[in-house]
């Protein structure tokens, strides 16, 4: 746990999704096909030569367009700086700087965090010799590279290794639920926080966390030892005044990484905002166990908080597995069940299913619907669970073109309705089969 976070920063078209794709695609192949996601990926967990990481495209990170851009790139680097680890700091070699490079060169001076300078486009020889023009942003490390055909990502990316903080050790991994309370500003994250540390017995209050900066609390609830991850984060964030977006992503997928279980708390006074469904996104993307804590219910009947419930499923159909509680911080009302129900989905995310059970699961789901499609008919020849946290499995088919999104749907509620593992995503992953002898 804990992997370093790598934040891609830059003005806007010099290439960061692009980067960003282009590093998470060296995974492709063992990439999760997650059921239902559509949305754009700005976050994601990566690896180069064994070294894990989380990186984000700090650019994806939507916000108020009506700020001119020199402001939310500018904001963004801000953000970048104070939560990342190592930033990659993207330009454009194909047009030379601008001024726009020299103001996020600026913020990130003398930040004493490590700073890469992609110059990108460099898509061949003669724009590599003139990415050198960037040396004057003011950075030791310069990489010139193509995110578009690939050339020289693999340097920045022993680059990027080279330049994280060691290793953290984690020491012995106690049995302990790490919760990360997530959700936009004013939803009631820090009144949560207070609620719950609160009502429980606190352990220890404000030790600092293995990551620079971040600080959790230990409690005992019913017996269990639970940690509320950056206690300290949740606390300011509703301070920060300006970038609070940027800051409030970034800090939540850092705290996300870091724990078991997400809270996505939301406002249950009002409608789902775009804000909420981005938080929940992330949410889904780190692969923790997720729940959906719909706080305020103080001011609303109880009536309209169950409309507002189904309108919350309606609108993230892609966290279907998250459970929905209501809480009121302010009252205390809903809160330790709250809790109950952290500790509860943090047991499903690590449990799992024997290789025959699984497989007996899967096999009567295709014998009850068989798929075929061209007269060829869909044979699950072996299946098992790779992973755990979030459970991983592997299903390997005579051919993977005949699985179809709802049949890997279909599947997906198979399992789930003999192993509920509410509040985690299943990944189902499936391969072709090696060919039988004699088959076509
Ligand atoms: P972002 O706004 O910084 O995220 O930029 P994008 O990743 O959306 O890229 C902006 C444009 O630059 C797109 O048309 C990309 O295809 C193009 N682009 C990105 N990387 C390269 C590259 O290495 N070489 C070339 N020639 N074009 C690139
Ligand atoms: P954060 O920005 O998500 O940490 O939100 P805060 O905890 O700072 O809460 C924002 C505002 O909502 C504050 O004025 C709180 O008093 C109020 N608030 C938080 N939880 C509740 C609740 O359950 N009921 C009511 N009525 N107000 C709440």
């Amino acid at each position: 746990m804990d992997k370093p976070l790598v934040a891609i920063v830059g003005r806007p078209n010099v290439g960061k999704s692009t980067l960003f794709n282009r590093i998470i695609g060296y995974r492709l192949s063992i990439i999760e096909d997650q059921i239902g996601v559509t949305r754009d990926r700005i976050y994601a967990e990566a690896d180069w030569n064994g070294r894990e990481f989380v990186i984000v495209d700090t650019g994806g990170i939507v916000f108020n367009d009506e700020d001119p851009i020199h402001k939310s790139v500018t904001q963004q680097a801000a953000a970048a700086l104070e939560e990342a680890d190592v930033l990659v700091f993207v330009v454009d070699s194909s047009c030379g700087s601008s001024p726009l490079d020299y103001e996020v060169a600026k913020k990130l001076r003398g930040c004493g965090k490590p700073v890469i300078v992609a110059a990108n486009k460099a898509d061949n020889d003669n724009r590599s010799w003139d990415s050198a023009e960037f040396y004057e942003l003011g950075f030791e490390t310069l990489v010139p590279i193509s995110a578009l055909n690939g050339r020289c990502v693999a340097d920045l990316l022993d680059q990027i290794v080279a330049a994280m903080p060691d290793r953290e050790t984690d020491g012995e991994e106690e049995d302990i639920v790490k919760i990360a309370v997530v959700g936009r500003p004013n939803v009631g994250k820090s009144s949560m926080v207070n609620a719950i540390l609160g009502r429980d017995r606190v352990i220890v209050s404000d030790v600092a966390g293995t990551t620079r900066d971040a600080i959790d609390s230990l409690f005992e609830h019913k017996g269990k030892k639970v940690s509320l991850v950056d206690t300290a984060g949740i606390r300011k964030a509703g301070k920060i005044q300006g970038s609070i977006e940027y800051y409030t992503v970034l800090r939540a997928i850092r705290a996300m990484e870091r724990s078991d279980v997400t809270m996505i708390v939301i406002d249950g006074n009002e409608g789902l905002r775009d804000g909420d469904k981005r938080v929940a996104g992330f949410a889904h993307d780190s692969g923790r166990a997720c729940m959906i804590v719909v706080n305020k219910w103080d001011l609303v009947t109880d009536e309209a908080i169950k409309e507002y419930a189904d309108s919350v499923r309606a609108q993230l159909p892609f966290m279907s597995y998250a459970p929905i509680v209501f809480t009121s911080a302010l009252t205390g009302k809903g809160v330790p069940a709250a809790v109950d129900t952290a500790i509860d989905i943090c047991a499903y995310h690590s449990m799992r299913i024997s290789t025959g059970e699984l497989n007996r699961i899967l096999q009567n789901a295709v014998d009850a619907h068989p798929f075929s499609r061209k007269g060829r008919e869909l044979k699950i020849k072996y299946a098992s669970m790779v992973e755990v946290k979030p459970p991983r499995i592997v299903v390997n088919v005579n051919d993977t073109k005949l699985v179809h999104f709802s049949y890997k749907r279909y599947l997906e509620n198979c399992i789930r309705k003999v192993y509920s593992y509410e509040g985690t995503p299943l990944v189902l992953v499936f391969r072709q089969a090696k060919k039988e002898r004699g088959g076509r």
